[in-house]
């Protein structure tokens, strides 16, 4: 039997072209960060004093002179050039996920006519692209659109190579002309100085002297899926929604679990290398890479750096990633959600805080029941997720990101901390009062004489956690593949400088009654778990009983972006933002107009294109075959044969049944007038999400039924089994 034309065609396309044609890797210490403008080269471009003024912005946020910044621009003018550079770019990262350029050449022409190069300080300083096309969730009249970039000089200017040329890129916040932040950055920097200013607080009445800058590092896991191009392409649902709106599961599925770390394919080892050698050229430290669970899908994680860089770098490395899937015949999809039925896409975002005197906060060192550091900042954190868990659901919300969350694959939405046995038990015992020396994990020893014993973790790992703690960070699973770090890293900063803030008035008051730092702690952590300890959970968090349990706890659990985003806009949230100096209640609003927007549209796309594709693929492939089968039937009859006519029935049923809901679904997209956005919001999830899904329902059914050269849409099984 054979396959459809146009799926057969591109199958034999793919088994052609497929032969691996690797290159050899260059050596790391010849590529490592070389098309970035870091330190070591700054060392070397400037002169000393304009050098140890850049290091001291970079370390600690500290402001840069005018003066010196003209000399940087300078360096940086000539190295980019060096470098094949004719124009320069400041970069920056608008409330939607993506990031945003607008290119300026060096050149101007002298009154000779002649071409020269020219970069100041000041035009390095402040750049001012025409921000009215970026959405600002009604913070500017489009009337009023002007927007500033400026440069961030704590994160790396580089050089961003294309095939068609070479462009100095400059990494930048964007603020309306008001001084509104527009963009992922200001709110980070800030969450950040926030995060600071309370741990500080908090340190110091620790006793602690010396305290330089803190700083949040973040390490995230990038989960992806890779499908070859000919096949993306002849499905328009994953170019234009990123996801496929139809198409049945493939009888083998991940059941097998042979996937996961399993080996990588030759083709795909080839892109890994070409993609991570360019990441290492932009200075961005990819670590690990392995197969996912699903097939077709595989992860990679950079090594952690200071949250600000890393969020830059997340965002680089998806472009990156992108387009070096396109060099070789992949799209690389993103999307939280590609395939239903099979494995979906997170982001791990590991986070931690810490600075050069203190060390690493979240670090509990062999005896955490007496670091009494670790346990007050683990203790903020225990507060800040208890109290702010709907707004860390919120910052994770989005349309692909909601067939995730809660979907028995990925944490469930229900925000709670898991922390170990071994913390588990410091914290219970503080809770009642009790000391007791910490359980290490012991020896490992498999008693195999060539396996040597090792030393094992105090806690096991719990897949099943939105909030883990791993060691020395804890790691937020719920975001989505293809969510900005940002959001997230904002919400952790902004809860842990508010329950830091807390702990040190609380602090204030015990250590005035006592000189025993120990005691002060001890009581202020024993207030903490007698009011938040309800939301540490060890247990499994795919398991109806926690859901159960949870809300018998007062945690919410709440399942979709409709539900979660206007949880942005409670009176405690607000607050929240505004105490921390993090958003101005203005600021916030206009993060929650611009993320409800986006998922609104998301929905609005999807749902036109799955009506669309039903109407013009699905229906007339599945009635093709119908029709051929009527002629069949009917020739039979003429025959006196009798052949079975169930087939027929079953797929004239199904295509009738679905039509029904296209022609319903086409009437909801019609409606646009809502009172507000929550119920715009809420109609997509209650009306136009379960519509998408019957029509969904039947499309699947159909092609389990319809002859396999009838139907155009590349399958399941070929677009996640041959490459
Ligand atoms: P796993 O899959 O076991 O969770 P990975 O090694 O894939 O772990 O990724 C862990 C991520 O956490 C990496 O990006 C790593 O650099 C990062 N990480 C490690 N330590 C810290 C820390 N102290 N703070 C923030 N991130 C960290
Ligand atoms: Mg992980």
């Amino acid at each position: 039997m054979s396959a459809n034309t146009t799926r057969a065609k591109a199958i034999r396309e793919i088994t052609a072209s497929s032969a691996v044609d690797g290159q050899l890797s260059e050596p790391l210490s010849e590529i490592w960060a070389t098309d970035v403008f870091d330190l070591a080269t700054m060392e070397e471009a400037l002169s000393k004093n304009a050098f140890k003024a850049m290091k001291k912005t970079v370390q600690t946020g500290a402001p840069l002179d005018a003066a010196v910044a003209d000399v940087v621009a300078a360096a940086m003018k000539d190295w980019a050039l060096a470098k094949g550079a004719k124009f320069f770019s400041h970069i920056f990262f608008p409330m939607t996920n993506i990031t945003a350029e607008k290119h300026d050449g060096f050149i101007v022409t002298n009154p000779e006519g002649k071409a020269i190069t020219e970069f100041t300080g000041s035009v390095l300083i402040k750049g001012e692209p025409d921000g009215s096309s970026f959405p600002n969730g009604s913070l500017r009249m489009t009337n009023a659109a002007r927007g500033y970039t400026a440069w961030d000089p704590t994160s790396p200017a580089y050089v961003m190579h294309t095939p068609n040329g070479a462009t100095l890129m400059i990494p930048s916040v964007f603020m309306s002309w008001t001084g509104e932040a527009l963009d992922k950055k200001i709110p980070l920097l800030r969450s950040n100085a926030a995060m600071d200013r309370a741990a500080r607080r908090v340190l110091s009445l620790m006793g602690e002297v010396e305290i330089e800058t803190l700083n949040s590092s973040c390490g995230a896991e990038q989960e992806y899926f890779l499908v070859d191009a000919h096949f993306a392409n002849n499905r328009p649902d994953l170019l234009l929604a990123g996801r496929t709106v139809f198409g049945a599961a493939p009888p083998k599925g991940q059941e097998f679990d042979d996937h996961y770390f399993g080996a990588i394919p030759a083709r795909v080892q080839v892109f890994m290398q070409d993609f991570e050698d360019k990441l290492y050229r932009l200075g961005i430290p990819a670590k690990t890479h392995h197969n996912e669970v699903a097939p077709g899908q595989f992860e990679i994680a950079p090594y952690f750096e200071a949250a600000n860089v890393a969020a830059d770098h997340q965002q680089l490395m998806m472009t990156v990633m992108k387009s070096t899937a396109k060099e070789h015949g992949f799209l690389c999809l993103l999307h939280e959600k590609p395939f239903a039925g099979v494995n979906g896409s997170g982001k791990h975002v590991n986070w931690s805080v810490g600075n050069a005197t203190q060390g690493n906060l979240f670090d509990p060192g062999s005896t955490p029941h007496d670091n009494l550091n670790f346990l007050i900042f683990c203790g903020a954190v225990i507060r800040g997720v208890h109290l702010f868990g709907p707004l860390l659901r919120a910052v994770v919300a989005s349309a692909g990101n909601d067939h995730r969350l809660g979907a028995n694959e990925a944490p469930p939405a229900i925000m709670s901390v898991y922390l170990g046995d071994q913390l588990e038990s410091v914290f219970a015992d503080i809770k009642n009062g009790v000391t007791s020396a910490s359980s290490d994990g012991g020896l490992m020893d498999l008693g195999l004489s060539q396996i040597l014993p090792f030393e094992r973790d105090p806690g096991d790992r719990n897949r099943t956690s939105p909030f883990a703690f791993t060691g020395n960070r804890f790691e937020f699973r719920a975001v989505g593949s293809g969510q900005s770090v940002s959001g997230p890293l904002v919400a952790m900063n902004t809860i842990l400088a508010d329950s830091l803030d807390w702990v040190a008035d609380r602090l204030e008051v015990e250590l005035a009654g006592t000189d025993q730092l120990a005691v002060a702690v001890a009581t202020v952590l024993q207030e903490i778990m007698e009011l938040h300890g309800s939301v540490i959970f060890g247990g499994d968090g795919y398991a109806e009983a926690w859901h159960v349990e949870a809300a018998e706890r007062g945690l919410r659990n709440i399942p979709t972006t409709a539900e979660a985003l206007p949880e942005l806009m409670t009176p405690v949230v607000q607050e929240l933002f505004e105490r921390t100096e993090v958003l101005s209640r203005a600021e916030l609003e206009s993060r929650y107009e611009v993320y409800a927007e986006q998922y609104i549209l998301s929905i609005g796309v999807e749902a036109a294109l799955a009506a669309e594709l039903a109407r013009t693929v699905v229906y007339p492939a599945a009635m093709g075959y119908a029709a051929d089968l009527a002629r069949t039937l009917e020739t039979g009859e003429q025959l006196g044969v009798a052949f079975d006519i169930g087939t027929l029935k079953s797929v004239a049923g199904t295509l009738d049944s679905m039509m029904v809901k296209v022609a319903a679904l086409e009437e909801a997209l019609e409606t646009h007038l809502f009172d507000d956005t929550a119920t715009h919001m809420a109609y997509c999830a209650d009306t136009v999400v379960p519509l998408m899904s019957e029509i969904r329902t039947a499309a699947d059914a159909l092609e389990l039924c319809v002859a396999d050269e009838y139907w155009p849409l590349p399958k399941y099984r070929e677009m996640l089994y041959i490459r």
